[in-house]
């Protein structure tokens, strides 16, 4: 597929958005920036690194990417740290900390020469967090990018991942919410979705009824669909849970399910043998596992479906519930942690707690159209103006510029705010 440059953009959020940018970047010319993650695809993070690079390098930077190497023993133990971190009690033992440090050490040993020199490094989430401490003599500032809801984590997980972060020049969280008491200046960036990649570019109508006959959904009935990895925290439960309650009351659609895995997840398999169990013998509910670049058919699903689900139990920001309003479907959503700032009710969706509550509102709005309809533009629109990778963009070059004049006391401003002025 062609690259895609700034200038693609313009049209859809707007030439002086795009000029801004520039203006912005020129400050930056040549900083090197480099982003560390722990997996290459699958998730939400990957999914905006796939972007950001290429957008940020068109801008003048000079931009990299890497992603720490790990065995399935460090994934298992960093996994434990983000279930803690996003409020599961668990069990954080020595011998797990000495498999973690090990392995971060063999990593430092890589990337040191990268890191050391550059001007920005950006650390994606709690698993690449110690590796400041493995590079003292870095030059540039140092960013812990944490993308989950850390609002109420384990303590001993907490105490140990501080550790690692306190030193950190700046942190950025998706919510203010999110935010913990650190002793350096912390951004509150929410993230957001490329609108011409191939997982939210337009498709046609032709490629939709491709995909879904190639599933074996059948399109006579509105479709429900859910897209994300098979984790507990995302509620497949739930969710079948929710369309059964439906389809017990005589409520004819179709559910899919539809995800894969990610490197850096230990836990998928596990969870998706839970859901073929739960979902088994009812023809109406279809569990896709998917290949990790399956970006257009994930694309297909959503616009083919009358409504998205996600019903997430703890949700650091979930951008298939952007992505869903983007295509102007209103998303069902669980009442936690970043959902909230894309679904104000009545407006872009429905926010839920319970199973039940879920599938009081999917019948309420599969029964009235026009208001499918209504919502559905104005999710469209809520995305351009608040979710577009042009505003985050934007937000990081001028973090970036922040930190590398040394002002140290500002926050940006939260997406939240904007949205409640809009929605109240
Ligand atoms: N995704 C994907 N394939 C899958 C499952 C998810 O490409 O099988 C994408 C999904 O469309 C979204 C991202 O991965 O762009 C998931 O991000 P989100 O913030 O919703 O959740 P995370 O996985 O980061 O917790």
């Amino acid at each position: 597929m062609k690259s895609r440059n700034l200038n693609d953009y313009e049209e859809i959020a707007g030439e002086i958005v795009v000029s801004q940018l520039r203006q912005l970047a020129a400050n930056l010319k040549g900083a090197r920036v480099v982003h560390v993650n722990s997996t290459r695809v699958g998730g939400g993070v990957a999914e905006i690194l796939d972007w950001m690079l290429p957008l940020m390098n068109d801008l003048g930077l000079n931009a990299s990417w890497e992603v720490i190497d790990g065995y399935d023993m460090f994934f298992d133990v960093t996994k434990t740290f983000h279930n803690g971190m996003q409020g599961s009690s668990v069990e954080l033992t020595q011998k797990m900390i000495k498999i973690y440090e090990k392995n971060i050490e063999k990593n430092a040993d890589r990337l040191r020469p990268v890191l050391e020199e550059a001007d920005f490094v950006i650390i994606h989430d709690p698993q690449p967090a110690a590796l400041l401490d493995l590079c003292p003599e870095r030059k540039g500032k140092w960013v812990w990018r944490c993308h989950i809801d850390t609002s109420r984590p384990d303590r001993k997980v907490w105490k140990y991942i501080k550790s690692k972060v306190e030193g950190y020049d700046g942190s950025i969280f998706s919510m203010k919410s999110f935010a913990r008491p650190l002793p350096h200046p912390q951004f509150i960036v929410a993230p957001s979705i490329d609108p011409l990649s191939p997982k939210n570019c337009d498709i046609d109508e032709k490629e939709i009824k491709k995909v879904f006959s190639k599933y074996g959904i059948p399109n006579d009935r509105p479709v429900l669909t859910q897209i994300s990895r098979f984790d507990m925290f995302k509620d497949p439960l739930g969710v079948i849970k929710a369309f059964k309650t439906l389809t017990e009351n005589n409520f004819q659609a179709e559910l899919v399910l539809a995800g894969g895995g990610a490197t850096d997840d230990p836990e998928g398999e596990k969870v998706l043998r839970e859901v073929k169990a739960a979902a088994q013998e009812n023809p109406h509910i279809h569990v896709l596992l998917l290949p990790s670049d399956a970006h257009r058919t994930i694309n297909a699903l959503q616009r083919g479906s009358a409504l998205i689900i996600q019903k997430s139990l703890q949700e650091g920001f979930g951008l298939t519930v952007t992505e869903g309003l983007w295509k102007e479907k209103p998303v069902i959503g669980g009442n936690v942690g970043g959902i909230r700032l894309q679904i104000h009710n009545y407006y872009t969706g429905f926010l839920v707690e319970t199973p039940e509550g879920a599938a009081l509102r999917i019948r309420e709005l599969l029964h009235d159209p026009a208001k499918l309809k209504r919502m559905g533009k104005v999710a469209k629109q809520f995305v351009r103006e608040n979710f577009l990778l042009t505003r985050h963009l934007r937000e990081y070059l001028t973090f970036m510029l922040g930190l590398g004049r040394g002002l140290t006391n500002y926050v940006l401003a939260e997406c939240r705010e904007h949205c409640d002025e809009n929605f109240q």
